[in-house]
C-alpha cells in the first residue's frame, strides 16, 4: 500500500452530491472527495468497494454527506469587512451620501480592535455562507493597526483572505487621503509581514480606491507598483453614472478608458462593479483579459445600476461574484448573492433563459479563482487542488425535494444550510458552527462597541441619533 492510502491523516467526505465545477461540470451522485493534508487527493463516484470501505474505516475524519451537496468553496471577490459595523444604519441613501453620512463618520471613530471584531464577524459570516476565500478592500487607514486587525481576523477564523490595501489621494473625506509614498510604504510593510502568512492563506493586493478619488499621477504610480511586484490591482470602476461624468470632465475619458491609459488594466486587474461601461470598454476588458467582480445585491441596494454581465460572459470576459461590504448588502450571505445574480439579469433583460444555475455557480467558483490568478489550485474539486470545499444540507423544508442540486443551491439554499467548511484541508465550520472562534462572545463584544460608538456620534451625525 502506497503512502497516503493508509488513510491515517486523510479526510473523506462521501455519499453526497458532488458538484465538481471542473471543465466538464461533472456532478457525481453520490460521490466522494478524499483529502490528504491540504490537497484534494481523489474525487469520484461513491460505489463502496473493498478499498473505499477501508478508506472510510481508516480516515481520521469521515463525513457521511447523504442528502447534502459538496461544492468547491465559493470565492467572495469583493467586500469591505469593517462595514459589518454599518449594516442597516439607514437603507435609503445613494452611494455618495451613504459614504459621506454613514460609512466615513463611523469608520473614523472605530479603533483597531473594532476592525478586528468587524473583520472577524465578516469572516465568520462568509465561511458560514460557503465562502472559503475573500478579497477585502480595506481603505480606512486612520491607524496602521486597522489593517492588522482585518488580517488577524483572517488568521483566527481560518478563512483564506486576500487584503487589497486601499489608497486614495483625493478622497472626499480629507482624513482618508494619503500620498502615494504613504501607500507604498504601508503596502511594502504588509507584503513583508503578511504575504503568504498562515500557511499561504493570507495574500496582499493593491486597491486604488476608485477613479474619482485618485489623481492621474497617483493612479499611474499605483499601476507601476502593482506591475513591479506582480500584485492584483483591485479597483472600484464605473459604479454610478456620476462617476463617468467625473472622469469625462477631468480627462475627457470614460472610467475604463482612464484605467487603461494609466496602465491599470491587465490580466491581474479586478474591475469592481463595472456597471456603466460601453461596448468599447467591454472590448478593452476582454482584450486585456481583466476580470470583472459583480456585486448584484450592493448594486440593487444603492440603486447604482445593472452591470452587463450576460454580455460580458458572451464576450468571454471573466466575471467573479462579490457580496460587497456589509454596509451595502447588508449581509455577507454568499449563497444569497447567487440568487440575486440570476434574478437581476433575468428581469432586467426580460429573458428567463439568462444565467442558468451552473453558470452562476461557475462565476462564484472558477470565475473567482481566475480573478485571483488561482485557477490552477482553487475553484473546482479536482485532484491536486487545494481542499477548499463546502458541504450544504439539502434535506430542508425550503429546499427538498431536489431535482437538480445546482438549482437548489442557487435558488433555495442560504447560509443557514452550510454544514461543513474546509479551507486547505482544515475543518473550520462543522455542524454549522465555527470550530476556531467563539461566535457568541465576539458578537456580544461587537454589539456593545457599536452601541458606544453610535452614542458618541449621535450629537453630530443625525443619522446615528435613532433610539431603536
Ligand atoms: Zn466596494
Amino acid at each position: 500500500m502506497r503512502e497516503g492510502e493508509t488513510g491515517i491523516a486523510n479526510k473523506l467526505l462521501y455519499n453526497g452530491t458532488v458538484l465538481t465545477m471542473d471543465g466538464a461540470d461533472r456532478v457525481l451522485k453520490p460521490g466522494y472527495v478524499l483529502v490528504e493534508g491540504d490537497e484534494i487527493k481523489e474525487v469520484g463516484e461513491w460505489r463502496p468497494d473493498e478499498r473505499l470501505e477501508r478508506l472510510r474505516a481508516t480516515c481520521s475524519f469521515a463525513c457521511d454527506a447523504a442528502g447534502k451537496a459538496i461544492i468547491p468553496g465559493l470565492i467572495n471577490a469583493h467586500t469591505h469587512l469593517f462595514q459589518t459595523y454599518m449594516r442597516g444604519v439607514s437603507d435609503h441613501y445613494p452611494l455618495a451620501q451613504w459614504l459621506r453620512e454613514i460609512i466615513w463618520p463611523l469608520s473614523l471613530v472605530m479603533e483597531p480592535e473594532d476592525f478586528y471584531l468587524a473583520g472577524l464577524i465578516g469572516c465568520i459570516e462568509n465561511l458560514k455562507s460557503g465562502a472559503t476565500y475573500l478579497m477585502d478592500h480595506h481603505y480606512i487607514h486612520t491607524s496602521l493597526q486597522n489593517t492588522a486587525g482585518v488580517l488577524r481576523a483572517f488568521v483566527d477564523s481560518g478563512i483564506r483572505g486576500h487584503l487589497a490595501r486601499g489608497g486614495s489621494d483625493l478622497a472626499g473625506e480629507p482624513r482618508l487621503r494619503e500620498t502615494e509614498e504613504q501607500v507604498f510604504a504601508a503596502t511594502d510593510e504588509l507584503l513583508d509581514r503578511w504575504e503568504g502568512a498562515a500557511s499561504g492563506r493570507i495574500r496582499i493586493a493593491l486597491g486604488p480606491l476608485n477613479l474619482y478619488g485618485c489623481s492621474r499621477p497617483f493612479l499611474e504610480s499605483m499601476a507601476r507598483y502593482s506591475r513591479d511586484r506582480g500584485l492584483i490591482s483591485h479597483v472600484h470602476v464605473a459604479e454610478t453614472k456620476g462617476q463617468i461624468d467625473n472622469t469625462m470632465e477631468r480627462f475627457g475619458l470614460r472610467n475604463l478608458e482612464l484605467l487603461n491609459e494609466v496602465g491599470l488594466l491587465g490580466e491581474r486587474t479586478q474591475v469592481i462593479h463595472g456597471i456603466w461601461l460601453d461596448d468599447g470598454e467591454l472590448e478593452a476588458i476582454r482584450a486585456r483579459q481583466a476580470s470583472v467582480v459583480h456585486c448584484p445585491v450592493s448594486n440593487m441596494y444603492l440603486a447604482s445600476g445593472v452591470a452587463r454581465v450576460p454580455e460580458m460572459r458572451r464576450l468571454g470576459i471573466n466575471v467573479a461574484l462579490g457580496t460587497d461590504g456589509p454596509g451595502s448588502n447588508n449581509c455577507q450571505d454568499n449563497l444569497e448573492v447567487l440568487k440575486f445574480a440570476a434574478c437581476l439579469h433575468k428581469v432586467y433583460a426580460l429573458d428567463s433563459t439568462l444565467l442558468p444555475p451552473m453558470d452562476v455557480l461557475k462565476m462564484a467558483t472558477m470565475g473567482g479563482a481566475r480573478a485571483m490568478g488561482r485557477e490552477n489550485d482553487l475553484g473546482s474539486l479536482e485532484p491536486g487542488k487545494q481542499a477548499d470545499l463546502v458541504v450544504i444540507d439539502l434535506l430542508k423544508p425550503h429546499i427538498a425535494p431536489v431535482h437538480r442540486a445546482s438549482s437548489a443551491l442557487v435558488y433555495n439554499a442560504n447560509g443557514n444550510d452550510v454544514d461543513l467548511v474546509m479551507v486547505g484541508g482544515r475543518v473550520v465550520v462543522e455542524n454549522g458552527a465555527c470550530t476556531l472562534v467563539d461566535e457568541r462572545e465576539i458578537l456580544l463584544r461587537a454589539q456593545s462597541r457599536v452601541d458606544a460608538l453610535r452614542a458618541k456620534l449621535a450629537a453630530e451625525c443625525p443619522v446615528f441619533a435613532f433610539e431603536h
